[in-house]
C-alpha cells in the first residue's frame, strides 16, 4: 500500500535508538524528509548514516523546555515546512507506587507529558498552514494496564493520554490527526537495561505501524491509544 506521504517532513524525537529509529527508519522509506533528534550528536549522525534518503541531525534534548520550539524551527528551516510529527522521549526509571518522590514525578511529567505536549504546541503552525498534519505520541502499554514497578511512566503518560484525547477533537477540523502508540515490550535498549525477557516486539515493526498512522488513508483515526504489545495488555478498552 502506497502510504501517500512520499517527499512530507516529519520530526521524530528520541530517534537515535529503538521505537524512535524504527519509526524514522519506515517513515524515511515511505520517501518522507526526515528530521531526527537524539542527545548524544555522534550516535544521531550514526543513526542517519543508515538511514534512507539525508535526514536532518539535530543533538537536543528533548525534556528541556525550550527545545521543541528549536527542533521545529530547525526541521521547518532546512525542509520548508512540517507535516509529521512523532514525539518520543526515554522512559523515567523504575518506581513502585508508594516510592516516587517528588523530584522523580517531576521529571517523568517533564519527559514523558509535557515534552510531548510542547512538541505538538510548537508543530501546530506549520500544520495548521499546511491544512494537513499527522501527529503521533509514543507512550505505553501503561496508559492501558498500569506496570506496578514502572509508577512514574504509568502517573505521566495516563495524564499525557488525556491531554491528547481533547486535542485531537480540537484538531479534527484541521485536517489534523492526534494519536497515541502504546509499545508493550519491543526488543530495545532500554527493555534490555530493565531485564524483560520472553517474547518481543520488533522495533521495525513497530516503525511501520506508526508510519501508517502517519498516512494519507488515517483521516478518521484520531484520539485513539493504539496498542503494539503482542495481545500483552489484557484490559478490554
Ligand atoms: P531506547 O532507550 O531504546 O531509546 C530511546 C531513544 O531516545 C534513544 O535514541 C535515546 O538516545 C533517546 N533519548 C532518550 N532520552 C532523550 C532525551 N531526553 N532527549 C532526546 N533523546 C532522548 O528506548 P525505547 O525502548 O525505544 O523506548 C522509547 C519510549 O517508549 C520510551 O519512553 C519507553 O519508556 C517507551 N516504551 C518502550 C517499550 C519497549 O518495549 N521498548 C515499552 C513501553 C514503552
Amino acid at each position: 500500500m502506497d502510504l501517500g506521504i512520499d517527499g512530507k517532513v516529519a520530526l521524530v524525537t528520541a530517534a537515535s535508538r529503538g521505537l524512535g529509529r524504527g519509526t524514522a527508519a519506515a517513515l524515511a522509506a515511505e520517501g518522507c524528509r526526515v528530521a531526527i533528534c537524539a542527545r548524544d550528536p555522534e550516535r544521531l549522525a550514526a543513526t542517519a548514516d543508515e538511514l534512507p534518503g539525508e535526514p536532518l541531525v539535530l543533538p537536543e534534548d528533548v525534556t528541556e523546555p525550550s527545545a521543541p520550539r528549536r527542533l521545529v524551527d530547525a526541521t521547518v528551516e532546512r525542509f520548508g515546512g512540517l507535516d509529521i510529527l512523532v514525539a518520543n522521549a526515554g522512559g523515567p526509571p523504575r518506581a513502585r507506587a508508594l516510592e516516587v518522590t517528588d523530584d522523580g514525578m517531576m521529571d517523568a511529567v517533564n519527559a514523558n507529558m509535557l515534552a510531548s505536549i510542547r512538541l505538538v504546541q510548537a508543530s501546530l503552525p506549520h500544520l495548521r498552514s499546511a491544512g494537513w498534519g499527522r501527529i503521533v505520541l509514543i507512550t505505553s502499554q501503561a496508559v492501558k494496564q498500569p506496570i506496578p514497578d514502572l509508577a512514574y511512566s504509568n502517573a505521566a503518560r495516563t495524564g499525557l493520554w488525556a491531554w491528547a484525547k481533547t486535542a485531537a477533537g480540537d484538531l479534527i477540523d484541521d485536517g489534523i490527526t492526534l494519536n497515541l502508540l502504546c509499545p508493550g515490550l519491543h526488543a530495545t535498549d532500554r527493555v534490555a537495561e530493565l531485564g524483560h525477557r520472553g517474547r518481543l516486539g520488533d522495533p521495525e515493526d513497530f516503525g511501520r505501524v506508526a508510519a501508517f498512522l502517519c498516512s494519507v488513508h488515517v483521516g478518521f483515526l484520531s484520539g485513539a491509544a493504539i496498542q503494539i504489545d503482542g495481545a500483552g495488555t489484557l484490559g478490554l478498552l
